[in-house]
């Protein structure tokens, strides 16, 4: 997992027993016990400590790490007798990164008239450049304030207004406009177009020469401390345009340095930032040119996705897909920790990549294969920024227009059993109808992300399926713990993020209790199971910002 999630369930949402429509189809049996039965915790705990032994090697994308993951879950796949997930017959996809690292004496100077200013990197601005290539520059772009930089054609919000800023440098502002009306751009939930990712395809789209994005701790969720760790070795996809049609420059820059840059430029940051809340909101070309030049060090380095797959029963919808996730890299071997620099990763993502393998084995024992087709894709290079996942989103096997859902693990509770579970991006689809009618099948309810604000449902490998317009879950544990004071699975929360989230000690521990797992992973498969055998795809909610591209996508 790449975030701190659970954090916020401190601030305990009520449990949320969402009204509404009774899901979709005719076809909400429990899943044969054959089926349930055959995920078990014995089984879960062998697999996750294969996964996380150290012979592993913390499964670091490129390293020998990964050649002994990938050599075992394609064997497990196999004994399985599932079948290769690649149509050419593999149980491989080969992901093509790049490790691209910024030369630190970069920096961005700023002009206007005989007056320039220049921010340092690191301290002022974290840029970088995407583009495969020894360097990239800007000299003399122009550049403009374009607001929030967003384009939603269902909010009825335009930040460009016609401006045409190719080969100009974009300043842009982080989140969502913040507006008071609820109803729109999800309220107090940040949509993708707050993200910071999003800001940076904007520029892409447009053609911009660069795109900076102004830092502010409270909108953006985090320091500048942050932003300042990704000064050092960046991975990235290698797209057959080696990403050059990507904005040469993209980075962030301080809000001092933004609030003394508007100063040169005669302009008040304070006072646009209003403006930029509003609908009525232009472009403001700030009279100020930028001039930066990125040298990189690259490295390529050849992963891989698994990926094996149950063919459907029904000859009219085997063609079509179920596919579930989970990140099988973490960290490799690194900087020790109390004499530990093995990375195993054994909760982040032993636990969800074991799942996969649990999943595989509760479809098998089915009397019969489900009508639609099953996909286990255990991706790689999520701690990197999500890559295994963006490269099949974007190269995907099958067509995303024949794939039904994706259903994302990232971590099992390892706690003990759950009366709830927490559906992160709750509202975005009807797959929250799924869960909670398979929830409610196991005496539990489901509840929504507590801080939607940010923008966790944007921060795992379901997320690249949701961006291509495929209806994706994704949920986490509950945390009112069963047989357990109500502040248990806070607790429990906390001192994982506290001692071993991303650190050494991420190991199987003697103290789990698997039972809740096994749980969550019946769950999953129920889900699963009723999505392979259901008529009708499920659907984006209305007004949910991916709900355009899956209309696109399957033709109506
Ligand atoms: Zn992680």
């Amino acid at each position: 997992m790449g975030k701190y999630g659970w954090i916020g369930l401190v601030a305990m949402a009520a449990a949320c027993g969402r009204g509404g429509d009774k899901a979709t189809g005719d076809e909400r049996a429990a899943v044969p016990a054959a089926a349930s039965d055959a995920v078990t915790g014995e089984q879960l705990l062998a697999d996750i400590k294969v996964l996380a032994d150290d012979s592993l090697l913390g499964r670091g994308p490129g390293t020998l790490g990964e050649e002994r993951t990938v050599a075992f879950l394609e064997a497990q796949f196999k004994a399985l007798g599932l079948e290769p997930g690649n149509p050419d017959g593999s149980y491989r996809q080969n992901v093509p990164l790049v490790g691209i690292t910024p030369d630190p004496r970069a920096e961005l100077v700023v002009s206007k008239g005989g007056v320039s200013r220049t921010l340092k990197f690191k301290d002022d601005v974290v840029a970088w450049t995407k583009h495969v290539a020894d360097s990239a520059a800007i000299a003399g772009s122009e550049m403009v304030f374009v607001g929030y930089g967003v384009e939603a054609p269902e909010f009825e919000w335009d930040d460009f207004k016609g401006l045409d800023v190719k080969g100009k440098t974009m300043v842009v502002l982080v989140n969502d406009p913040p507006l008071t009306d609820t109803t729109q751009f999800g309220g107090k939930a940040m949509t993708y177009y707050g993200r910071w990712t999003y800001k940076y395809e904007q520029g892409q789209k447009h053609g911009a020469a660069a795109v900076l994005i102004v830092h502010e701790t409270e909108p953006a969720g985090y320091p500048f401390a942050v932003v300042q760790g990704k000064t050092g070795e960046q991975f990235d996809l290698v797209t057959p345009d080696k990403n050059l049609t990507r904005s040469p420059i993209e980075g962030w820059i301080t809000l001092e340095q933004a609030e003394a840059l508007f100063r040169l430029a005669g302009q008040d940051f304070g006072q646009l930032k209003a403006k930029a809340a509003t609908r009525d909101f232009a472009p403001v070309p700030l009279g100020l040119s930028a001039s930066m030049t990125i040298r990189n060090r690259l490295r390529t380095v050849d992963s891989r996705n698994v990926v094996a797959k149950l063919i459907g029963s029904d000859p009219a919808l085997k063609d079509e897909y179920i596919v579930y996730t989970a990140h099988w890299d973490h960290f490799g071997v690194g900087d020790p920790v109390n004499g530990d620099s093995i990375y195993n990763g054994a909760l982040d993502n032993a636990s969800g990549t074991a799942s996969l393998l649990a999943l595989a084995r509760g479809f098998k024992a089915l009397p019969e294969p489900p009508k639609r087709s099953i996909l286990f894709l255990a991706v790689t290079a999520e701690e990197q920024g999500l890559l295994g996942s963006q490269y099949y989103s974007v190269t995907p096997l099958y067509p995303l227009a024949k794939t039904a859902a994706n259903i994302n693990i990232d971590g099992l509770n390892l706690i003990g059993r759950t009366k709830d579970v927490t559906v992160i991006g709750m509202g975005a689809s009807a797959l929250d109808d799924y869960i909670r009618d398979a929830a409610q099948l196991q005496g539990r309810t489901i509840r929504p992300d507590p801080e939607p604000e940010k923008g966790y449902y944007y921060r795992s490998d379901h997320f690249n399926f949701a961006k291509q317009g495929v209806p994706a879950l994704y949920a986490e544990s509950g945390i009112e713990v069963v047989g357990q004071p109500a502040d248990y699975g806070i607790k429990m929360r906390q001192q994982y993020v506290a001692d071993d989230y991303h650190k050494p000690s991420d190991d199987v521990k003697a103290n789990w209790v698997l039972d809740g797992a096994v749980e969550d992973i019946r769950l999953y498969l129920t889900v699963g199971y009723w999505l392979a055998q259901a008529g009708a795809f499920p659907e984006w909610r209305p007004g949910n910002e991916f709900k355009a591209i899956r209309d696109r996508q399957l033709g109506r």
